[in-house]
């Protein structure tokens, strides 16, 4: 899929000291048909591996001290802001009721959505009324009611044989008459777009004036639900889309092509058919998830409460001008190891999974132990200075601290790398490159 698609890109530059111009050209070479191959928008391709080669050829990025960590995070930055950059709230009317009208092809789920919807807004104390405005599928209304029964969510109808756009009428004076503040009408869909359709929702969408017009698209469509989307916008003004099946195989083409195409945001996911498997849409966890970070998100939550931030900053200075030693890297240790045990933080960290097999990079608890106890045996001078650290020297740290030679010269070895590693956690301290805003 995408995601293993990318790591594989990424795993290649991420150990990378420095980065070519030709590597980044090989790099976007990838991304590039990693995304169309998982039936993201050509356009909307293009477009994207332009802004991130403008960004990722700068000096400042092939300067730095991972350059590779940084393409990656340009990367996952532009993910971010492909999908929308922030999360978007429901629009709510000045004067209640808040009308929220569900739009989309037959079996995108747009009557499932309703009754997640219903759901969430009656968690957070409102008084949802749904309205069956399907009246040609059959069943469709025994299937908003047996949604509405099941959480007890009053839901409006008036059979198949009234209009759709009288039942939306009469239903916002039954909100009105009994205090309901969010109005949700289901509607109904075809398997493809067709005008007699499209005339009926702009008669529903003029008469009740929504406040949310939420296009509702199966995930698993790729590009054909971007070309519906461009579709239903341009008939009725969207302003918001539900993407859902999340939980399924999705190639992610259709939630990354979305928002360029049509302009509106994602507000919604859904992970599933039961009816609290609705997420409120956050764009940078889906660009983390696209990448394969993993849980990194709740990572840098936890570094940010538990992280003495003068100590960190003053770290990566030091990393920077190559001032980093083992009396550092002891203390940053300590507040790496704040975050919890060690083996779950790296499972957590963007490719370091593969890293500790590939690298042989052992970062369990007792490993670190037995670490601190090599450093420990060094002198000031040594801890400062690593490049004094001679065979002789090696021979006296690794009896001082009951550990053997090899040992000594394996963590010696892998400073350098374990440097990296914490540049990675410096990165990730820094409240810019968390909150994956702008540079
Ligand atoms: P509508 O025709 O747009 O109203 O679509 P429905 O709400 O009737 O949903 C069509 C099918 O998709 C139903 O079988 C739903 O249970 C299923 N469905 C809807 N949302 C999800 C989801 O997030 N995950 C999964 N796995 N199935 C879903
Ligand atoms: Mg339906």
């Amino acid at each position: 899929g995408l995601t293993t698609r990318l790591q594989n890109v990424f795993s290649k530059l991420r150990g990378k000291g420095k980065v070519s111009d030709e590597d980044v050209a090989e790099a976007m070479r990838e991304v590039r048909l990693a995304l169309l191959e998982a039936d993201v928008n050509f356009k909307v391709v293009k477009e994207f591996i332009s802004k991130v080669k403008e960004k990722a050829v700068g000096k400042e990025v092939m300067e730095s001290f991972t350059p590779g960590m940084v393409i990656i995070d340009i990367v996952n930055r532009e993910l971010t802001e492909l999908m929308g950059g922030t999360q978007s709230k429901l629009a709510k009317a000045t004067k209640p009721p808040t009308v929220i009208m569900m739009v989309g092809l037959q079996g995108a789920g747009k009557t499932t959505t309703s009754g997640k919807l219903a759901r969430m807004l009656q968690k957070q104390n409102h008084r949802p009324l749904l309205v069956a405005g399907d009246i040609y599928r059959p069943a469709a209304i025994k299937q908003l009611q047996v949604l509405g029964e099941q959480i007890k969510v009053p839901v409006f109808s008036m059979g198949d044989q009234t209009s759709p756009v009288e039942i939306a009428r009469q239903a916002l004076q039954e909100a009105k008459t009994n205090n309901n503040d969010y109005v949700i009408i289901d509607t109904a869909g075809r398997l493809h777009i067709d005008e007699a359709l499209m005339d009926e929702l702009r008669q529903i969408h003029e008469l009740t004036n929504p406040d949310e017009v939420l296009l509702v698209v199966d995930a698993m469509t790729g590009q054909d639900a971007v070309n519906v989307a461009e579709n239903f916008n341009n008939q009725l003004q969207l302003t918001g889309v539900v993407l859902t099946k999340l939980d399924g195989d999705t190639r992610g083409g259709a939630a990354l092509s979305v928002k360029a195409v049509t302009g509106c945001p994602i507000k919604f996911a859904t992970l599933g058919e039961k009816l609290d498997a609705l997420e409120v849409f956050h764009p940078e966890r889906m660009a983390s998830r696209i990448l394969g970070m993993g849980d990194m998100l709740s990572l840098i939550e936890k570094a940010q409460l538990n992280i003495d931030e003068d100590k960190a900053k003053e770290m990566e200075r030091k990393m920077r001008n190559a001032e980093f030693t083992f009396e550092d890297f002891l203390e940053q240790m300590d507040q790496v190891k704040k975050l919890g045990p060690l083996d779950q933080i790296m499972d957590m960290l963007p490719g370091m999974g593969k890293m500790k097999q590939t690298q042989n990079l052992q970062v369990d608890d007792k490993q670190v132990g037995r670490i601190e106890a090599i450093v420990h045996s060094m002198t000031v001078q040594e801890k400062q200075h690593p490049e004094v650290i001679n065979h002789s020297r090696r021979k006296r740290i690794a009896a001082g601290s009951g550990t053997s030679v090899a040992e000594v010269n394996r963590l010696i070895k892998q400073f350098d790398e374990m440097r990296r590693m914490m540049k990675q956690f410096s990165d990730m301290m820094d409240p810019k490159s968390a909150k994956g805003g702008k540079n």
